[in-house]
């Protein structure tokens, strides 16, 4: 027992809220710090679920021992930023270490808690039971946990073995129209000793813990030389707009090569839509005046180069275009070709960094418009298309010229960001239409000479 302590005279932290709050982190940080870092969190089984406290001198010694040298926020497994994978991205904020708190501040600190327990104790009777209503989910170890507003586990599924969550963050959406919210969780199940691991699985589940239906697929993609078969890897999945709503989930083989996206009804049945060869990245469902498109974001591996395509909500299911002819497409591969491909200008970042070829990380609709931004040695380069598709700004980030340094640091480039010939150069971006077959755009960096300007046949580049 712990009589040998005598000093336990503050009262413990009462849930994940009060712990985030003592720790000046959120509560999903301080979730993970229970998986990641050893966090000291205690759990009480009740016949309603688990009750979560914390001890403040466990956590303060947690605390002391990591301190030096501080602590940097951990990587979080679902940040956009360390899986190129997942989307949205969350704006470029620098993540401060925690900080060291002025004596001042805590005193406020201090107020501020004792105001939030007394504020605790006065619902304490509205919340003597823990709401069933899940309003934020974890995945720690083999347990998926729904966790309602006052941090308690409202429900827990067990699975046979270890999780872990993949895709984009859990989000919580009314997917069939019923004027409920359901969770949608991409979730990843380790390999367990010779056992073959499965694909991962998208989960619907009611915010009460009900699980609606999973999406696991078992996918075949027969090419005559080999065969692409489970455990797919999901790489990202976003919804449509309207009611009910048609989710779209990609997935990616394990040992890479070709990826495809899934169309899901809201009671859960999937139906191959699209399939690409090399890894699809970014999924964005955007609203256009013509009507829905989905547009998907990654590599063509054939060409090398970052790509996106664009799917009419209303088209039929389509593959990557391949010009190779002697390379064949699957068996199971749809015969259609997409609306629109369109492919992005190579980096010599891409070269300098040992990189196969950059890649469409991330898609976000920006008010009309739609935003690819590519990836390619650490740095991003992004373009924005008009509603129409007409491609209207390509322009290197910040971050581009950052991962330019660094690079010229490893003495991997010969010439500093500031002269990079890169920055006026009229960079070159081919279209590929069902219509019309390959276009080839050029564009100067930042708008400067305005939209993309189509190049004649005999134009060379
Ligand atoms: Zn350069």
């Amino acid at each position: 027992m712990d009589d040998d302590k005598p000093d336990r005279s503050d009262p413990p932290l009462n849930g994940w809220k009060e712990i985030a709050a003592y720790l000046g982190k959120s509560v999903r940080s301080v979730q993970r710090w229970e998986a990641s870092l050893g966090l000291p969190v205690h759990r009480i089984r009740t016949p309603d679920g688990h009750i979560v406290y914390g001890d403040r001198a466990e956590i303060d010694a947690w605390r002391r021992q990591l301190d030096a040298p501080p602590v940097p926020e951990p990587e979080d497994p679902l940040d956009p930023e360390s899986l190129p994978e997942t989307d949205p991205p969350p704006p470029p904020v620098p993540r401060p270490a925690p900080p060291r708190v002025p004596r001042a501040w805590l005193v406020g600190f201090a107020v501020a808690c004792l105001t939030l327990f007394l504020s605790g104790l006065a619902l304490g009777s509205w919340l003597a039971r823990p709401s069933p209503l899940a309003t934020d989910v974890v995945l720690t170890g083999r347990f998926l946990q729904g966790v309602n507003p006052v941090g308690a586990v409202a429900w827990s599924h067990e699975f046979d073995g270890d999780v872990s969550g993949v895709g984009p963050r859990p989000l919580l959406v009314d997917v069939d129209g019923d004027e409920q919210a359901e969770w949608l969780i991409g979730v990843h199940y380790q390999a367990r000793g010779s056992q073959a691991a499965t694909s991962d699985g998208l989960y619907c589940i009611t915010q009460d813990g009900r699980r609606k239906w999973v999406v696991r697929p078992d996918q075949n993609l027969t090419y005559p030389d080999r065969t692409m078969s489970a455990p797919w890897v999901m790489t990202n999945f976003t919804l449509s707009p309207g009611k009910p709503r048609t989710l779209w989930v990609s997935y990616a083989h394990h040992t890479g090569g070709s990826s495809f996206v899934l169309a899901v009804s809201s009671s859960g049945t999937p139906e191959l839509r699209y399939v690409q060869f090399g890894r699809i990245y970014a999924l964005e469902h955007w609203s256009t005046p013509s009507g829905g498109v989905l547009a998907v974001g990654g590599a063509s591996d054939e060409h090398k180069r970052a790509t996106l395509a664009l799917l009419p909500d209303t088209d039929p299911p389509s593959s990557y275009p391949i010009d190779d002819p002697r390379r064949a497409t699957c068996r199971e591969c749809p015969r259609h070709t997409p609306r629109r491909v369109f492919l992005f200008p190579e980096s010599e970042l891409t070269v300098a960094n040992h990189e196969l070829h950059p890649y469409v990380v991330n898609i976000t609709t920006v008010g009309p418009a739609l935003k690819a931004a590519i990836s390619q040695g650490g740095g991003r380069s992004q373009v924005f298309l008009s509603p129409d598709f007409t491609i209207n700004f390509f322009d290197f980030t910040q971050n581009y010229w950052g991962a330019h340094k660094s690079l010229e640091a490893k003495g991997r480039l010969d010439h500093p960001a500031e002269d990079c010939p890169d920055r006026r150069a009229t960079q070159l971006i081919r279209e590929w239409t069902a219509d019309e077959g390959w276009k080839r755009w050029a564009i100067t960096p930042g708008g400067k000479s305005g939209p993309a300007r189509l190049l004649a046949d005999d134009e060379g580049m």
